[in-house]
């Protein structure tokens, strides 16, 4: 008998994968949260029902989301981490010798017991001594936060539930806050090609373009997101990441990476006129 994963991506698009083996399911007091085996992705963290990890493309999801901006301020030291419970931008933070310190603030434990259990390969860094881990909510923690990160990551679920209010013009000024002079925000960002996600992806981006001088958006290629073209927001006090001659010393660093390389960095903020146009709409 076949065993199958069935994403609802929007109300007249499902996504299928084959299962061999589902190795987890519990409801924490914020998502239900399970583990399957999958034949094409491997080991696969969904949340609600929604994909959020697999073995097959999540290096590319970290890559982009950790690499960008260390190469774009090397001097990056101390990061927080809002959401992440699987682990994987903290093990990409991690192979920063210049990093001391990053917090992760993740508000479901369960996420994180799960992934040290079932997703080594995205957990393996989170008992790396510059981390500090807080099972709290993001959007709370950042409130009374002055000038004391060089990088805020939002690695998020969407904007439902407890990640709704990661989207909202109130917690982005937080960030702001909390930001030193050279501070980075980089946000998940969702999607520009299903309505109900290029909805979300404009009005996050309004919001950030109000609060900070920098606001671009950049873009990946996410195989099990839905549609697979998938945003984030790249938001600064001054730094620019592509005008800015400073990049390509990040080959000189000698990290491997399957996904990011300083072409694809300059590449990814060169969008399709469909998504600059909903850029300027909001
Ligand atoms: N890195 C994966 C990806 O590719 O999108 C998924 C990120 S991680 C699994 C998303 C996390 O955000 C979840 O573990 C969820 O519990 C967490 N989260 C949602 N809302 C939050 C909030 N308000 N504060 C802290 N963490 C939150």
């Amino acid at each position: 008998m076949e065993l199958w994963y069935t994403e609802e991506q929007t109300d007249n698009i499902r996504f299928g994968v084959k299962v061999k083996r589902h190795l987890f399911t519990n409801q924490s007091d914020f998502q239900k949260v399970d583990v399957m085996d999958c034949f094409e992705l491997g080991r696969t963290l969904t949340l609600d029902g929604l994909m959020m990890v697999n073995e097959k493309d999540e290096f590319i999801y970290h890559d982009m989301i950790v690499h960008v901006p260390l190469a774009t301020n090397p001097e990056i030291k101390r990061v927080l981490v809002i959401g992440g419970g699987d682990g994987g931008t903290v093990r990409e933070l991690c192979r920063y010798e210049g990093i001391e310190k990053i917090d992760m603030v993740e508000i479901d434990k369960m996420v994180v017991d799960v992934s040290r259990e079932y997703l080594q390969f995205t957990a393996c860094a989170l008992d790396d001594e510059r981390v500090t881990l807080y099972f709290e909510d993001g959007i709370e923690f950042v409130k009374d936060k002055v000038a004391c990160y060089d990088l805020i990551l939002v690695d998020s679920t969407d904007p439902i539930g407890p990640g709704e209010g990661l989207f909202t013009v109130d917690f982005y000024s937080d960030c702001f806050k909390a930001l030193t002079d050279n501070g980075i925000l980089v946000n998940q960002n969702e999607s520009p090609y299903y309505d109900q996600f290029s909805h979300e992806f404009k009005r996050a981006h309004a919001k950030i373009n109000k609060i900070f001088p920098v606001s671009k958006v950049y873009q990946f290629h996410m195989p099990t997101y839905p549609s697979g073209h998938w945003l984030f927001g790249f938001a600064s006090k001054g730094l620019d990441p592509v005008d800015n001659e400073g990049i390509e010393k990040w080959n000189e660093l000698g990290l491997k990476t399957r996904y990011y390389n300083t072409d694809i960095h300059r590449g990814a903020f060169a969008l399709p006129t469909y998504v600059k146009e909903m850029m300027k709409d909001e």
